[in-house]
């Protein structure tokens, strides 16, 4: 089992240590797995920037790395908030540190974070979906330096209910744009289990976006819970593995030093 989604006390909304989160790691027979701390450049109203000091952090992985080597592969990757006109600051970012994975997330649309800044609310549903996938498109277009988009439709949990969540097909269109220019890219998506702990019942993405993409021809998908305690590392890891199988993926990928391997699903 490969989590190449989890978070430690560097990211603002986590308290664990990175030693905590491996040994939970081993306890739940990991085979690998990704710390992807988040850096998210400037964010809300007042622009502010929620970041990790990078030596630490690398100095930080690196001993849980060496110390657990018996048990465990342990990477050093990021997971950045994308907004369009952050491109040069994040290729600053991702070419002098030694990440080995790159997620790139959409948590805020022009400064206006999802969660935080309520973006939803106010607006009529599917005109904030299709302004949040605009926005994701716009940011693909605009920067190259990842490896995967993270949660997809991450957008879905901050709805004022989930019942609020536009019907796929009205905005279907849109989605297939954005994951044929993912493939077109040679990057990939994630299967990111934590859509299931946050009141929908079902992952990011969902499985009519997972069906997509396969049938556009995308390959390359990881598997994240999106751990940011001990508890959650793995969460519905091997569910997750049957639904990509039965939809028709035969491999998920690693990554290591920003270069992809495909481990075949058993
Ligand atoms: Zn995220
Ligand atoms: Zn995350």
């Amino acid at each position: 089992m490969y989590d190449f989604h989890i978070h430690s006390d560097f990211s603002m909304d986590c308290k664990y240590l990175m030693e905590e989160m491996v040994k939970a790691s081993i306890d739940k027979n990991m085979k690998s797995v990704c710390f992807t701390d988040h850096i998210d450049y400037e964010v809300g109203k007042d622009k502010i920037d929620i970041d990790f000091r990078t030596q630490d952090y690398f100095r930080k992985v690196k001993k849980v790395k060496y110390k657990h080597l018996k048990d465990i592969d342990v990477f050093a990757g990021v997971e950045i908030g994308m907004q369009p006109y952050l491109a040069n600051r994040y290729n600053k970012l991702i070419n002098n540190n030694p990440f080995d994975f790159v997620i790139m997330s959409i948590h805020a649309i022009d400064g206006t974070d999802i969660y935080f800044d309520n973006f939803t609310y106010g607006k009529s549903p599917i005109d904030a979906i299709i302004e949040y996938y605009k926005y994701m498109y716009q940011c693909l277009l605009s920067f190259e330096n990842f490896d995967i988009i993270g949660h997809i439709d991450y957008i879905d949990r901050y709805f004022e209910n989930s019942s609020m969540v536009p019907d796929f097909s009205e905005y279907s269109f849109i989605v297939e744009d954005i994951l044929k220019l993912i493939i077109e890219k040679g990057k990939g998506i994630e299967l990111n289990t934590a859509g299931k702990r946050y009141g929908l019942d079902y992952y990011h993405p969902k499985i009519d976006i997972l069906q997509l993409y396969k049938n556009l021809g995308g390959e390359i998908i990881t598997i994240g819970s999106d751990a940011h305690s001990p508890e959650h590392i793995g969460y519905d890891y091997k569910l997750a593995e049957k639904l990509l199988k039965e939809i028709g993926f035969k491999y998920i990928y690693i990554f290591k030093e920003r270069k992809k391997y495909p481990i075949h699903i058993s």
